[in-house]
């Protein structure tokens, strides 16, 4: 009786430790696809789940059309470039070589200098991709080369009609390089969309211009950049410090060796500042090194949704 008894407790426990094994592959495959930003296309490159915000400020959307103003999440491209598109990124050449490119979008602002105090204090350079925030801004873009990082070009008026053509959208991007040079001496060669590549408001402006600029930047000698990694800063007006850096983090906690994470230095950006200490402190325990991006570094692109 004592031996029958034991053969089913036996057969119950092995049956649960499988219900409970089957449970938690169910859990982690759930996770991995919600949590983890990235998912990977037929053709082997990575998209990401969520594409830069655009109305942060006030002034990135001004003269969007009405059934666009409220689209704050620009969803990423689902579909694959067409065959002419350039790589959507280049792999890292050692993965044991940790790298996170911390960059800041829509500055100069008032929290610019306190961002440059932070990474000075952890000895580590970003990129910001910078727009014309308000007239006499070139002392601070000049204050951020000065300091070692980046400067690359976001957008003049960060107003998304510079999509009405390939002519509106380069005349918007020779003023904010000629704005950059005047103020650093440094003709910029890097550049990010605002919205980014995969970004879907553009389409109100000029069909495919999207797919037409990403082609047309690398042939006038630019290198474009999107990320692979999200803060989420941009998700609403003031995003709570402990969620940027929940977000922030999660590329190291799937094992990112090589990460581009998105962030803002927008003026009501200040809790991204709040949430960048922990960040990067993160980022180091884990063994990763800080780098700014460049012609020769690590890239990563959307596909173009437009
Ligand atoms: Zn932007």
């Amino acid at each position: 009786m004592k031996r029958r008894n034991w053969r089913f407790k036996k057969s119950f426990l092995v049956f649960c430790a499988v219900i409970l094994t089957l449970l938690l592959v169910g859990v982690c495959a759930w996770v991995a696809k919600t949590v983890h930003p990235k998912s990977v296309t037929s053709d082997g490159e990575s998209v990401n789940a969520q594409a830069e915000q655009s109305t942060e400020d006030g002034y990135a959307q001004q003269n969007a059309p009405t059934s666009q103003q409220n689209d704050e999440s620009q969803e990423p491209s689902a579909s694959a470039p067409p065959a002419s598109a350039p790589p959507a990124s280049v792999p890292p050449t050692d993965p044991d070589d940790k790298v996170i490119y911390l960059t800041f979008d829509d500055g100069p602002s008032k929290n610019t200098t306190r961002i440059l105090d932070i990474l000075d204090q952890y000895g580590i350079k970003a990129t910001f991709f910078v727009i014309h925030t308000y007239d006499g801004c070139e002392a601070q873009l000049k204050e951020i080369a000065d300091r070692g990082h980046a400067i690359g070009l976001h957008s003049y008026s960060h107003d998304f009609s510079i999509y009405s053509s390939v002519d509106t959208y380069f005349e918007d991007l020779n003023k904010i390089s000629d704005l950059v040079y005047d103020a650093t001496g440094i003709r910029s060669k890097l550049v990010r969309f605002p919205g980014g590549t995969s970004n879907t408001i553009s389409k109100n402006y000029c069909s495919g211009i999207m797919t037409t600029l990403s082609q047309e930047l690398p042939a006038r000698g630019y290198y474009y950049f999107d990320w692979d990694w999200d803060s989420t800063d941009a998700s609403d007006k003031q995003v709570p410090a402990s969620q940027i850096y929940e977000k922030s983090i999660k590329a190291a906690q799937c094992g990112d060796s090589h990460v581009i994470l998105l962030m803002h230095d927008a003026p009501i950006k200040s809790t991204t500042t709040d949430a960048l200490p922990d960040i990067i402190q993160y980022y180091k325990d884990c063994g990763y090194r800080f780098d700014v991006l460049s012609g020769t570094s690590y890239t990563y692109h959307h596909n173009p949704n437009n």
